[in-house]
């Protein structure tokens, strides 16, 4: 090796290094160099921001943006969009029924910008809103997009259409062969913005709000905007089965979460024009950094059992405080709820911080439309598949729940798993806390149901089947076993091939 070489290697040996930094009292690794992801090419799929047309209301469409489930087997679960790129109105926002999938990626960056303007946050902290488009707008282009988002020009005619995107489907598939690129069905830039309405409306449909301050409120729509940044579409347990970098930088613990938090912090740090936390004063960009990494790390399915703990730990200690509260009142009943939060405690402030990104991260099943609810299971579940067809690939322990899930009958049971098991006895432990997000739980129930109806109907197929045969078989049950059993398998020939 040539001395100048040599010096290159060593060179991007440095490159590769993560730098350690510290921003604002918070433990930041520039991991620009780092991450698996980072290696590759990474293409720029979104030009600058265009302010003007960032901000614009003007609904003159030239390009419509559809989502097709291309060549993806969707179960017919995967809804065909035509997206719309108008800015919609609070009121429509400040709604559970409201479904960011049904908008183009870049109007999603004035939804996150109107929720803070709601707790008026911009003016209490002076912060800049070309800054903040900026940054959103960083962000989206720093999640890999799903492979069913594709814009396509209108004023051709649909058979047109669909022979150029077939084309330019293949094209693509090859070309993703060729350069590993990543694809996130369900961990792209919609989930963070689905996690940003949901933890909206938990906060002010929800009454969370009440026993928060502004900074919180910041924090908590800030935190779920970055909580998923990069993501690779597979999961932290990826990363450490294959021993990564990025595993090892983070000691195997929480590490696409400590990874997202570092990346959201550091983009600040790292570039003016996107220091969107710059008119915080010291103190407050301490807190911030500390709030947002504790509610971020918060969604680290690890950590599910210890929040659901912390919650229960609210709800007793509440009725106590509601009993003693009664018992001291003399004669008249107390009429007032609960109360489980203290607002002057940092504390009790900061759990509900962990609990909203929490919840809203696994909010999917207990949408108010089931629709939706599928939408999105299908989505978590291509990347399922895709990870453990990776894992085969590499030799590696195949996740079990993410493998062979090749039906509706086999999402249905995972999702009615999941919902049992972990969303139900958060949401209800989160009904109590909340009472005017009680309604959640019944939704992720009466979801639950039609996934339910799934499994009954392939139940019933299947008893139908066997009991089909059993019948046929038994016509001939005088005749000796050899016999009976070459019945029994012929009926099922002339049934199987259609006779
Ligand atoms: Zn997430």
């Amino acid at each position: 090796m040539s001395d100048a070489n040599k010096d290159n290697d060593e060179a991007d040996e440095d490159k590769n290094k993560p730098i350690y930094t510290v921003w604002h009292g918070y433990n930041v690794v520039l991991t620009e160099n780092c991450h698996p992801s980072e290696m590759r090419k990474r293409e720029s799929t979104t030009p600058p921001l265009n302010e003007a047309a960032a901000f614009s209301n003007n609904t003159t469409q030239r390009t419509a943006v559809r989502r097709s489930s291309g060549k993806l087997e969707d179960y017919g679960w995967l809804r065909q969009l035509d997206l719309r790129n108008d800015v919609p109105t609070i009121d429509e926002i400040r709604d559970w029924k409201f479904d960011v999938l049904q908008f183009e990626d870049t109007v999603l960056i004035q939804v996150f910008i109107k929720l803070l303007e709601y707790y008026n946050l911009l003016e209490t902290f002076n912060l800049d809103r070309d800054t903040l488009a900026r940054y959103a707008n960083e962000v989206m282009n720093l999640h890999h997009k799903d492979c069913y988002y594709q814009k396509v020009d209108i004023e051709q005619k649909d058979e047109e259409v669909d022979e150029e995107k077939e084309i330019e489907k293949e094209e693509e598939e090859k070309d993703n062969s060729k350069s590993d690129i990543i694809l996130c069905e369900y961990h792209n830039w919609y989930h963070a913005m689905s996690c940003v309405h949901t933890s909206f409306l938990f906060l002010t449909l929800g009454g969370a709000d009440e026993y928060l301050n502004p900074i919180d409120l910041f924090c908590i729509i800030f935190g779920a905007l970055i909580h998923d940044l990069d993501h690779p579409g597979t999961n932290s347990d990826f990363e450490v089965k294959r021993s990564t970098s990025l595993a090892k930088l983070y000691d195997n613990d929480a590490v696409l979460e400590r990874h997202s938090i570092n990346m959201g912090l550091s983009m600040c740090q790292k570039n003016p024009e996107l220091d969107c936390l710059k008119p915080f004063k010291e103190k407050e960009k301490e807190y911030i950094a500390h709030y947002v990494g504790e509610s971020v790390l918060a969604t680290d399915p690890a950590r599910h059992g210890g929040i659901v703990k912390g919650a229960l730990e609210f709800v007793e200690k509440g009725a106590q405080n509601y009993q003693q509260q009664s018992s001291s009142t003399t004669g008249e009943s107390d009429s007032s709820e609960a109360s489980y939060f203290d607002r002057s405690n940092p504390k009790h402030r900061q759990f509900i911080g962990r609990l909203i990104l929490h919840s809203a991260d696994i909010s999917n099943p207990v949408q108010s439309s089931f629709d939706v609810a599928a939408d999105w299971a299908i989505r978590v579940v291509t990347e399922f598949t895709r990870q453990a067809e990776k894992e085969k690939q590499l030799q590696l322990p195949v996740t079990e729940f993410m493998d062979g899930l090749d039906s509706k009958y086999k999402i249905s049971k995972l999702q009615i798993g999941f919902f049992n098991f972990m969303v139900k006895p958060l949401f209800h432990t989160i009904g109590i806390l909340f009472p005017k997000l009680k309604m959640l739980e019944e939704w992720g129930v009466k979801n639950n149901l039609q996934y339910q109806a799934v499994i009954d109907e392939h139940d019933l197929e299947q008893k139908v089947r066997e009991s089909m045969d059993m019948k046929e078989g038994r016509v001939f049950e005088h005749y000796d076993g050899d016999k009976q059993v070459k019945e029994v398998e012929e009926s099922v020939y002339r049934k199987s091939s259609g006779f």
